[in-house]
């Protein structure tokens, strides 16, 4: 292999791979050791992409620590236990096996994580074991001894508590000794004599295939007969077909052997021989009290209470985003509003001032605005994880799901995909089955997400403009509720169709619950909230300024106003409707008196552009669902992104106003008139835009994700496909329901 040929740089780099069970406190460790932040969470599955970053204090410079996603096994049942066994045996491309690995260890549940272990001291690699959520362990009464655990092993044991960095100095000097020790052929956890034969000449074959080495062999032997053949081609990169050969003929071997469910015997054996070795090492306190964290889940995961405490952490959640993120969020219009005119008013009249004021501030500004909330729902969700209440939601789900077809796990992707579907969609990794994992990626899109934020902010105002704020954030959860449904819905149409095949057993464990520590929570929303301003910086930017373009070129600076477009839009503005963001109208600088005369040629130069054209041209499409040629535009221009839809109403009414700020943009979209005189945004039309940007699939980082994480252009292929079809559809049966109940006018 080539990899090793990188060391022209210098000596290379000794690479530690951080290993464990999910929850274990690898990534916090991870981070206190590299100084780097990388998300913790409080449930299975936070780390699905593998990082790396160097040791702090380590006086060779030169060690470089690898984040592993966390596992109960190495048996490659699903993609991140594969992930983690090929990156242990130098099986991910263009990259040699570790040096040493660093096992962190939950000590509150030893036995468990200790499984995970032994696959590993299997390997014959420089093995440090961390004793972490040693506080947890004495809590729950638990007495560990260190050298017991350490003689046993024969590995150096350091305790830590990784939230408090607590032993995180004695890590480095443990890994240099283990480092430099010769290390033995362990025999750990020896097995019956036909199995042990049939792995040695499974080994053979792994050597001479480079796929393992004289230290490996047994133990890369023993986790491919441990994994499941049923799960083999579906989770697995194709092994040479020599070692396929090899691996059947001893399974088959095995069977006639008597170890006819060789899996399950090789889990047990394992297990036994742990539960002996451990008699020694854990002592437990006499009487088992119960645990804060059992007494709350007897209520927060019962049949009943626990679906209402679902329901109202849901609705807390919508409602103080509302409540919390108005007044804020009425500031920002403010300033965008008044830096409009601003721009206008100091600026000499043409294409630059244009530019800035209809552009630039209308598109990317009215995306700030969503700052504050979108803020507070990444506030919300990093909560829902680290108190460990994220793990309640999907054992409460579970069987819920089992209903659809899926199981509990999938539900944590789906929650997650509240916040962004991309990182939800990474979070599948973490379930066994393919087909499960692409039900679950296929559906996680029409789970409401931040995008979809601003849009839904706007139109609800739109529909409901004098209700209360608990009103809106009613309409808001019940929008995030469908969107749930929905998905569970397709799910299980896609799983009796498409995907079908058995789903295997639930086991997921409920981590304690705990007060989050404030700064990586901090850290986290900081972290998206900037990434978020980034997006709308560049992105949008680049967007805001393309749209504006398209909208205001070719430019005709001598169009005449109709005389019935004149008429019109002077009625409009003579009584602009006053309602959700009136005060805020009200309060702004009035600096221009409407000139209907500018305003109509204006809105002339609208359908004159490019942008008009082409919105023209698609507006017979369009206008079964109720909308007209701008939306037309919007619509297209968001398949970008969902947010571009308010950036482009943002421009459409800035430059349809002339420069003459005549309040917010929601006030402006209200105002809005067709040539007939009804408003472009009655609430059919309104309902029928919250349907449809529900429904769409108007994001490009989601295919893309999606097409790396199925490993085939089919299936984003299809997602857009379906997501298309139910999105006309859906909107275009609102539309006409609602028009039926007379909200078209
Ligand atoms: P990973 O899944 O193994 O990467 O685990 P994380 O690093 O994401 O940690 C899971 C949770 O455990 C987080 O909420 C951490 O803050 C917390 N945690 C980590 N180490 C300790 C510890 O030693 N004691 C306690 N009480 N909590 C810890
Ligand atoms: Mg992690």
């Amino acid at each position: 292999m080539t990899q090793t040929v990188a060391t022209s740089a210098g000596p290379r780099f000794t690479r530690v791979a951080v290993a464990g069970n999910p929850n274990s406190g690898k990534t916090t460790i991870f981070n206190g050791l590299t100084g780097m932040r990388l998300k913790v969470g409080n449930y299975a599955g936070v780390t699905v992409e593998r990082r790396e970053g160097r040791l702090r204090g380590d006086p060779t410079g030169r060690t470089l620590l690898v984040d592993m996603p966390g596992t109960y096994s190495l048996a490659a049942r699903s993609l991140d236990e594969r992930i983690a066994r090929d990156v242990l045996l130098g099986w991910q491309p263009g990259e040699p096996p570790p040096d040493a690995v660093i096992v962190v260890l939950d000590a509150s549940n030893l036995e468990r994580n200790l499984y995970l272990a032994t696959q590993i001291l299997d390997l014959n690699l420089p093995v440090v074991f961390l004793c972490n959520m040693m506080d947890i362990a004495r809590q729950r009464g638990l007495t560990i001894s260190l050298s017991r655990l350490a003689k046993a092993f024969g590995v150096p044991v350091i305790p830590t508590i990784g939230n408090k960095s607590e032993g995180l100095d004695d890590i480095a000097p443990a890994l240099q000794e283990a480092l430099a020790g010769p290390v033995s052929l362990r025999p750990f956890c020896p097995m019956p004599e036909a199995i042990e034969q049939h792995a040695a000449q499974l080994g053979r074959v792994l050597v001479r295939h480079r796929l393992a080495d004289a230290r490996t062999a047994r133990g890369a032997a023993l986790l491919l007969l441990l994994r499941p053949s049923q799960v083999e081609h579906e989770i697995d990169e194709p092994l040479p077909v020599e070692v396929d050969q090899a691996l059947h003929v001893a399974r088959v071997a095995l069977a006639v052997a008597g170890f006819d469910d060789l899996s399950s015997y090789l889990v047990q054996r394992r297990y036994e021989w742990l539960d002996e070795r451990l008699a020694s090492v854990i002592r437990y306190a006499l009487v088992r009290r119960e645990h804060l964290s059992d007494r709350i889940d007897h209520v927060l995961t019962h049949k009943v209470f626990g679906l209402v405490a679902f329901a109202l952490v849901m609705f807390g959640m919508f409602a103080s985003i509302f409540w919390l993120a108005e007044p804020a969020m009425g500031l920002v219009e403010t300033v965008v509003s008044w830096l409009q005119s601003l721009v206008h008013a100091k600026l000499p009249e043409g294409a630059l001032s244009d530019l800035l004021a209809d552009g630039i501030v209308a598109g990317v500004g009215n995306i700030v605005v969503f700052f504050p909330q979108i803020c507070l729902l990444f506030l919300f969700i990093a909560l829902l994880e680290d108190t460990g209440y994220m793990a309640r939601a999907a054992f409460l789900m579970d069987r819920i799901m089992r209903g659809v077809g899926l199981h509990g796990k999938s539900f944590i992707p789906l929650l997650s995909s509240m916040a962004c579907t991309v990182p939800g969609i990474m979070a599948t990794r973490t379930i066994e089955n393919r087909r499960d994992r692409l039900a679950t990626i296929l559906v996680a899109p029409l789970i409401a997400c931040s995008a979809r934020l601003p849009v839904y902010f706007i139109l609800i105002a739109l529909i409901f403009p004098s209700e209360s704020v608990w009103t809106k954030a009613g309409v808001l959860a019940a929008i995030y509720l469908a969107g749930i449904l929905l998905a569970l819905g397709i799910a299980t149409l896609l799983k009796k169709t498409v995907l079908r095949g058995p789903t295997p057993m639930f086991v997921m464990e409920l981590p304690p619950y705990r007060l989050p520590d404030p700064w990586p929570v901090v850290r986290v929303v900081w972290d998206r909230g900037r990434s978020f301003l980034v997006r709308a910086g560049t992105f949008i930017l680049a967007a805001s300024v393309l749209l504006w373009a398209i909208f205001y070129w070719p430019h005709s600076s001598d169009l005449s106003p109709a005389p019935e477009t004149h008429e019109m839009l002077s009625q409009a503005l003579a009584a602009p409707p006053a309602g959700q963001g009136g005060a805020v109208a009200e309060s702004l600088p009035q600096t221009l008196a409407p000139k209907p005369q500018a305003l109509a040629a204006a809105s002339r130069q609208l359908e004159y552009s490019l942008a008009g054209r082409l919105g023209k041209l698609i507006e017979p499409a369009i206008r079964p669902l109720g909308y007209d040629w701008r939306i037309g535009v919007a619509i297209i221009a968001s398949f970008t992104a969902r947010e571009i839809f308010v950036s482009t109403m943002g421009i459409v009414y800035s430059v349809d106003d002339a420069g003459n700020g005549s309040g917010v943009l929601r006030t402006r979209m209200q105002a809005a008139v067709r040539p007939d005189g009804s408003p472009v945004f009655s609430k059919a039309t309104c309902l029928s835009l919250l349907v449809f940007y529900s429904l769409a699939m108007q994001c490009v980082s989601t295919l893309a994700v999606t097409w790396r994480e199925s490993g085939s252009w089919r299936w984003p292929a299809f997602l857009w496909g379906y997501m298309a079809v139910l999105a006309y559809g859906a909107a275009f049966v609102t539309y006409h329901i609602a028009a039926a109940f007379g909200l078209a006018a």
